[in-house]
């Protein structure tokens, strides 16, 4: 438990918003109910967290504003708006009170080491070695004996790690933007009641009958919890390189950057970066086009997995819809690793070959030839790998006419004509409104009202808030939250999506 400082400064200025300006707006906000301004709730809250109140850089010895309060606010409130009230404020923070253990801003604290990645204390020189220099922001599980399931939430500062290393936070746009997407992975946290073997990971994978299907989420002895709209894939390629497991979370990166992004709109802020998760964002929102935006993103707040069981393969349909997605997004990206299934891949594997047997005689290639085969033996991409092996293997000897015969050449050309096809494809399926994944997706949503087996996203989400308050610490609390859920309007009951 941590005492709030006053807000009596400004931490710096920042251009046309100035935070203690701001807080003195938002604090004519009035929580009806309680008959005070929903920022004394919201700062009651922070003080039975263990959360931090501003960043520890004291600017030219003035105070600091309480920056965690107004990110709460704006964060809360706004998502109240976005759903159209479905989840209320103090909803949302209800849920990051449950699962948000620890907020820092800078850096962990000595304190912290219960603060587990990859396998190793975020406090460990083990961790420092292999990890810290590569994330802005970071939500890790904390590890405690007989605890329930929970986060912790830090903003590295680029003040003390240096350029490429954290967010710079004496900007309130960086700390928004990345706030309001780390905060929407707590909010990604679902949890269900229910033991179903399917559901969680297994050791044994032979055992399961289906390799690809949806497995990322973490047992615990209350429930078994799931992040997001992430799947894991097990796959004997990546059995070699990723101990059996691809994940695939580029979905719920679009949720939660779209839903960010959304965010910062509504408090008039600027989305500075839209090349960020670019495919993702623009598959999210196809989702919500598709379903209704408040509803989905309900439901992502609520019980993310409901999304995945909604767009994963019932049995009855061609596609598995959030597969489908997640390998197009990836092989649009080059982010992670590429599945055995994305054309794209496939196609320039062949060219791969094609030109490295055609260009054999060239001396120069040699060097080149080696390390761009075992580069896709690895089958890990990134985008400045394969941009220089466009340049380097396909340009270059292509031009260079003395090295290929005829029949090289024409091989070589039906394969550049099949790789401009593939990425005629890739652009129909983000961008075209009659063939691309919205179009598809919307067409199976149709079939299923037909088929009178449709279920809308709120249905899948209404018992979510339930189950997720059911670990709250007061019980006069769950009453509290239970009618609120009650309560007319919160929930509708006979919400119908039309699909059309
Ligand atoms: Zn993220």
């Amino acid at each position: 438990m941590r005492k709030l400082s006053k807000v009596v400064g400004f931490l710096e200025e920042d251009g046309e918003y100035s935070k203690q300006s701001l807080l003195k707006r938002y604090s004519h906000d009035i929580d009806e109910e309680e008959n005070r301004p929903k920022l004394d709730i919201i700062r009651e809250i922070i003080e039975q967290n263990d959360w931090d109140i501003a960043p520890r850089s004291n600017i030219n010895g003035r105070n600091k504003a309480e920056v965690t309060l107004m990110i709460l606010y704006e964060y809360s409130t706004g998502l109240e708006r976005l759903t159209g009230g479905k989840i209320s404020y103090k909803d949302v923070l209800k849920k990051l009170s449950l699962y948000m253990g620890k907020f820092r801003y800078g850096d962990w604290r000595e304190e912290d080491s219960d603060c587990i990645y990859d396998n190793a204390p975020v406090t460990s020189d083990e961790f420092k070695k292999k990890h810290k220099d590569k994330f802005g922001a970071q939500a890790v599980t904390i590890e405690r004996e007989g605890e329930p399931f929970k986060k912790a939430l830090v903003l590295y500062d680029i003040n003390e790690f240096g350029i490429n290393n954290g967010i710079n936070l004496r900007d309130i746009n960086e700390i928004r933007h990345t706030m309001f997407h780390e905060l929407t992975h707590i909010m990604e946290i679902s949890k269900s009641l229910e033991m179903d073997e399917e559901y969680f990971e297994t050791d044994d994978q032979n055992d399961l009958g289906v390799k690809r299907r949806f497995r990322n989420s973490k047992k615990e002895s209350d429930g078994v919890y799931f992040v997001g709209v992430s799947t894991a894939e097990f796959d004997d390629l990546a059995d070699k390189y990723h101990g059996g497991r691809i994940m695939h979370n580029q979905i719920t990166e679009g949720f939660v950057e779209n839903i960010a992004r959304k965010l910062l709109e509504n408090v008039g802020d600027k989305v500075k970066d839209t090349d960020r998760y670019f495919h993702a964002v623009k598959i999210s929102q196809d989702i919500m086009d598709v379903y209704g935006e408040q509803d989905t993103i309900y439901s992502f707040v609520t019980d993310s997995s409901s999304i995945i069981r909604e767009l994963e393969d019932d049995g009855k349909e061609e596609h598995d819809f959030l597969h489908m997605a997640s390998d197009r997004i990836m092989d649009a990206t080059f982010n992670g690793v590429i599945p055995n299934k994305s054309p794209k891949t496939k196609i320039v594997e062949e060219l791969v070959t094609r030109i490295i047997s055609a260009c054999r005689a060239d001396k120069d290639l040699t060097y080149k030839d080696k390390s761009n085969r075992e580069f896709f033996d690895r089958r890990v991409v990134s985008k400045e790998d394969f941009n220089d092996f466009i340049d380097v293997m396909l340009k270059k000897p292509y031009s260079k006419k003395k090295v290929l015969n005829q029949k090289d050449k024409k091989e070589l050309d039906g394969l550049f004509d099949e790789y401009n096809r593939v990425l005629h494809d890739e652009n129909e399926f983000f961008f075209d409104e009659e063939k691309g994944f919205k179009a598809m997706l919307a067409a199976r949503l149709r079939k299923r009202n037909y088929d009178n087996t449709a279920y809308s996203m709120t249905d899948l989400a209404k018992g979510a808030l339930k189950v997720m308050t059911k670990n709250a610490i007061h019980s006069s609390k769950i009453d509290q939250i239970r009618q609120g859920i009650q309560g007319k309007d919160h929930i509708p009951e006979d919400e119908v999506l039309d699909g059309k």
